[in-house]
């Protein structure tokens, strides 16, 4: 089993939510297969996957649905 480049935490397959933001623009897809650290949450995604999710944002299909994001701003203290 690999581990967590980060935490040396053990990594486990799931699928998640992969953000990708562009020109102030957001987008998200969902399902997107990656591992996860147990520990710190940190995602690992294969070549492969991040091929497939970056070659379907450059020719994005019809989405399946539009969402509102709500968004924050951390200021410094
Ligand atoms: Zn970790």
């Amino acid at each position: 089993m690999s581990t967590c480049f980060y935490c040396g935490g053990d990594l486990t397959e799931r699928q998640t939510t992969f953000v990708y933001e562009e020109a102030g623009e957001v987008r998200i897809v969902r399902n997107v297969p990656a591992l996860v650290c147990t520990q710190c949450g940190e995602k690992e995604y294969t070549q492969d996957t991040t091929h497939q999710v970056l070659s379907l944002l450059r020719q994005p299909p019809r989405p399946k649905e539009l969402l509102q994001i709500p968004a924050y701003e951390l200021v410094a203290a």
